[in-house]
């Protein structure tokens, strides 16, 4: 699997830390309001690529927080408490808020056929792991308390900004106005681990601390939660290309102080779904959520294709016309499907030639418009039958998750890996001229009532 590299700003082979499993993390949503489909466009991606590494045979654990807690409208750690926003715009309390746009979250990653991550953790429920990271920072000096606040000291940080490839004079250039600092701060990037005089007097969700009274800062919540539950080295983590500055920078300099050794080898990145004004955010322009495209008529499953059709690295541009086009295709495709017919016969080498292909589309930093193009040279072609062509479809919609065989009779998959996996041992076995060993195999296929035949295009099987 080839992955671009945010912290290397190339493609790389993908080599997990450890054999047995790769570790993912995914910053979740903050759950101050719906999101909308530019915040799914990211988790989209982050599905194709736990489905994809499945698919090509890691095993993943994923770990996803909920932002419940300290997210801060603006990314210095200034601006106003997303949360508390919510609950002022709402008059219920930040409990209330957050419980329920946690839930229609999940309500709408389900309808677009997002697997929920194994593991899931509210922010609000790890503070004393929170502590314990930010007392050893305290402790070994990583960070410091100014204004009663804790903040992390970023001189402090190797490579502070080699994921942004930002440097810091272009960012006190580029800082707004409006955004003021805390004065007591050594550098005006140091960032809040622990808020306790906060200028939100109304702020509900507090806690006792060796450092006062008060609340975490957003960035720590991600390192730890990570931390907890996936261990020291993490494979990769995942956002949308906003996140990088200052939030994943942030996490990297807290994690490695904690730790005192490289914490993530893989930073991945989705680009932005925008719209006519740039990036589609929560406070400009029309707000579109799953149950708005639902209102109008669509599939959320024709934004996911249409989604699966651009590459998750670059831009996508929303736009009503062109989820149309993306709903068209999408039902055309699921109409040719269902015209498949299924017969007992598999050409086995002609379908292990697009399995691989369909592969190589998504090692190729998860090429899904490829492989997009892969089902449909299935459906062309004029060799393959139908039952090939299904049992192709369905290995293929486990990753693309497109319900593309939603209306067709259950086809038992194992079943079939299993004779093509026995029909590739026993042309091994006849490539290495063991014959004894070929003609094994096909008595135990023929004990399970499958009956191959050897043609020019490769193997057939029929089941009796
Ligand atoms: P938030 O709920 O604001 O913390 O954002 C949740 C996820 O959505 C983060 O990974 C963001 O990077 C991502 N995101 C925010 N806006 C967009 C957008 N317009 N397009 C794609 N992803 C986005
Ligand atoms: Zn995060």
């Amino acid at each position: 699997m080839k992955l671009y590299n945010s912290l290397s700003k190339k493609i790389e082979d993908f080599i997990p830390h450890s054999d047995g499993e790769v570790k993912m993390y995914t910053c979740g949503p903050t759950v101050y309001h719906y999101a909308h489909i530019g915040n799914l466009r990211t988790y989209i991606f982050e599905d194709i690529l736990e489905k994809s590494l499945e698919f090509v045979g890691y095993k993943v654990k994923r770990a996803m927080n909920i932002t419940d807690v300290g997210h801060l409208q603006n990314d210095a750690d200034t601006g106003e408490d997303k949360m508390l926003m919510g609950a002022k715009r709402e008059g219920k309390t930040v409990y209330e808020i957050a419980e329920y746009y946690t839930d229609a979250f999940f309500k709408d990653t389900e309808k677009l056929n997002i697997r929920k991550p194994e593991i899931i953790s509210k922010a609000s429920d790890n503070i004393d792991e929170y502590i314990k990271v930010i007392q050893k920072l305290l402790d070994t000096k990583y960070a410091y308390t100014a204004g009663n606040n804790v903040y992390f000291d970023i001189s402090k940080a190797k490579d502070y900004y080699k994921l942004s490839g930002k440097n810091e004079e272009e960012l006190i250039i580029g800082a707004r106005e409006d955004v003021t600092h805390d004065k007591m701060k050594k550098n005006p990037f140091d960032f809040a681990l622990w808020f306790t005089k906060s200028k939100f007097d109304n702020q509900e969700m507090k806690w006792d601390s060796p450092f006062g009274v008060g609340y975490p800062g957003w960035h720590i919540e991600c390192s730890c939660i990570s931390m907890k539950y996936l261990g020291e080295y993490l494979d990769i983590h995942c956002g949308g290309v906003d996140n990088i500055f200052p939030h994943h920078t942030n996490e990297i300099a807290q994690s490695e102080a904690y730790l005192g050794h490289k914490w993530c080898n893989y930073w991945v990145h989705g680009e932005h779904l925008n719209d006519k004004s740039g990036k589609m955010s929560k406070s400009k322009g029309e707000f579109l959520t799953v149950s708005l495209l639902e209102s109008k008529g669509y599939d959320p499953l024709s934004y996911r294709f249409m989604c699966l059709q651009s590459h998750y690295r670059k831009q996508l541009m929303f736009g009503f016309d062109s989820l149309d086009t993306a709903e068209n295709a999408y039902k055309k495709l699921k109409s040719r499907i269902k015209a498949l017919n299924s017969k007992d016969e598999v050409l086995s080498d002609k379908a292990n030639e697009y399995m691989n292909n369909f592969k190589s589309a998504l090692e190729d930093d998860l090429n899904t418009s490829n492989a997009l193009t892969v089902l449909f040279d299935v459906l062309k072609d004029n060799v393959l039958n139908d039952t090939s062509k299904l049992y192709l479809i369905k290995e293929f919609d486990k990753v693309l998750s497109l319900d593309l065989l939603e209306d067709k009779k259950e086809i038992d998959v194992n079943f079939l890996n299993k004779i093509n996996d026995l029909i590739n041992k026993r042309n091994i076995a006849k490539s290495n001229k063991d014959y004894a060993l070929a003609d094994k195999i096909r008595e135990e296929l023929n004990s399970m009532n499958v009956i191959i035949k050897d043609t020019r295009e490769g193997t057939t099987f029929e089941i009796k």
